[in-house]
């Protein structure tokens, strides 16, 4: 259908600024965690202005490590979305806890009203999940965890760079509401990306020394705090520990990449507007929600199908953008729709809006590395099969005869 090159979902935004630092972290003879450990960490709890923030080798990691650190576990209750990704609930599992689920709301966040709901004496935490790099109802969801005494952990995989009225996400350093610990991404195609990685921030200074002993084996002092006390050897096992550091040549890139953030969402901002523009008044699609008073960070721009006035479901939509020479997917298939999770009690609580909401998303391409032609093509492709696939008064009497 064209002869350009196909548009793929995600391509990371890598420049000679990341190639070169991680080229000299090769040559520093410092490769796994370090100085560059130390100093990203530095760098990006003041960019969150977090007190403590802590590297981590994902946001799975970091989810895991907050949960073990605050002791959530056996016969506690843990409540979070349908809509995110799986290992948000593996990591309530493997520290032995229930994973809740509390329906989304109209945006596609998890609804506080459905967490009230979803209280009962046993629930220890609330894991809210920013879909899509829009912030959730943080004020409605501290409310409810000071009402109930529970802790709240942010899945913040989708949300570096995320502003919620003004102040970033992983904000603690002004006193205001904050969440216990806040885990954020940098998985290839996330906001910032150090091929793999997460960072987990908090407010609480115990609680940050008790994450970052249980992500280095439970050890009490580093390699590098060793090394940089001329080769004091000593260190002592004190808990169970994970292996789930970050190396010195991940924080290399996620140096430079923080750097760039702003940047890189002032370019998602600007496409998902020009996606906005063009398929304003589309009756045939409904537009991601934006949140007025926050930044949202773009992160992803998940199209509505009004499947009712389409004569094509989404898997045919798909097939059709990619025909068209454009990748696309789904974010996320709803927990409780996975064989596993479908055979455990997580599904017991319905979730009848991601449900309904699943079979009608798809999550169209928008990164910095896109060129504007290529969003403008994306989004004419939109438009066309939206055009030539409307379900038109023939087809419902057909259908009805
Ligand atoms: C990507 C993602 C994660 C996991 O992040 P990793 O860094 O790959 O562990 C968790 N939650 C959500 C919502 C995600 O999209």
């Amino acid at each position: 259908m064209r002869n350009n090159p196909f548009i793929p979902f995600h391509v990371p935004s890598i420049g000679e600024e990341e190639v070169r630092e991680v080229e000299a972290t090769l040559r520093s003879g410092w490769l796994t965690t370090g100085p560059r450990t130390a100093q990203f960490e530095k760098e990006f709890g003041a960019y969150v202005r977090a007190p403590h923030a802590i590297a981590v080798n994902s946001c799975t990691a970091g989810l895991h490590v907050a949960f073990a650190a605050l002791g959530i576990g056996r016969g506690d209750e843990v409540i979070t979305t349908p809509l995110t990704f799986c290992s948000t609930v593996h990591t309530i599992l493997h520290v032995g806890a229930k994973p809740v689920m509390a329906d989304i709301g109209a945006d596609g966040n998890i609804d506080p009203e459905e967490i009230a709901r979803a209280i009962t004496p046993r629930t220890r935490a609330i894991v809210p999940v920013h879909f899509g790099g829009l912030p959730c109802e943080m004020k409605a969801i501290w409310a409810l965890a000071r009402k109930h005494g529970l802790f709240v952990i942010e899945d913040a995989a989708h949300a570096a760079g995320t502003h919620y009225q003004g102040r970033p996400i992983g904000m603690s350093e002004d006193g205001e509401d904050a969440s216990d610990a806040v885990a954020f991404s940098f998985y290839a195609t996330k906001n910032m990306t150090t091929g793999e990685g997460g960072m987990i921030t908090t407010p609480r200074e115990s609680l940050a020394a008790r994450m970052r002993m249980l992500s280095l084996h439970g050890m009490n002092r580093d390699a590098w705090k060793r090394y940089s006390e001329r080769g004091n050897w000593h260190y002592e096992v004190v808990d169970t520990g994970f292996k789930y550091n970050l190396t010195d040549l991940q924080s290399a890139l996620g140096i430079q990449q923080l750097r760039k953030l702003d940047s890189f969402i002032e370019t998602r901002t600007y496409y998902a507007k020009i996606y906005n523009q063009v398929l304003a008044g589309m009756e045939e699609v409904e537009l991601p929600a934006d949140a007025p008073r926050s930044r949202h960070a773009w992160h992803l721009y998940v199209l509505r199908l009004n499947l009712n006035m389409l004569n094509i479901d989404r898997g045919e939509f798909i097939e059709e953008l990619r025909r068209r020479g454009v990748g696309s997917s789904v974010h996320f298939i709803p927990i409780p729709l996975h064989p596993y999770f479908a055979r455990m009690p997580v599904a017991q609580r319905p979730c009848p809006r991601a449900l309904k909401l699943y079979p009608r998303i798809v999550s169209l391409p928008l990164y910095p590395a896109m060129t504007e032609e290529q969003v403008r093509y994306v989004a004419d492709s939109v438009k066309d099969i939206l055009m030539s696939h409307k379900r038109d008064g023939r087809v419902l009497l057909h259908e009805a005869g």
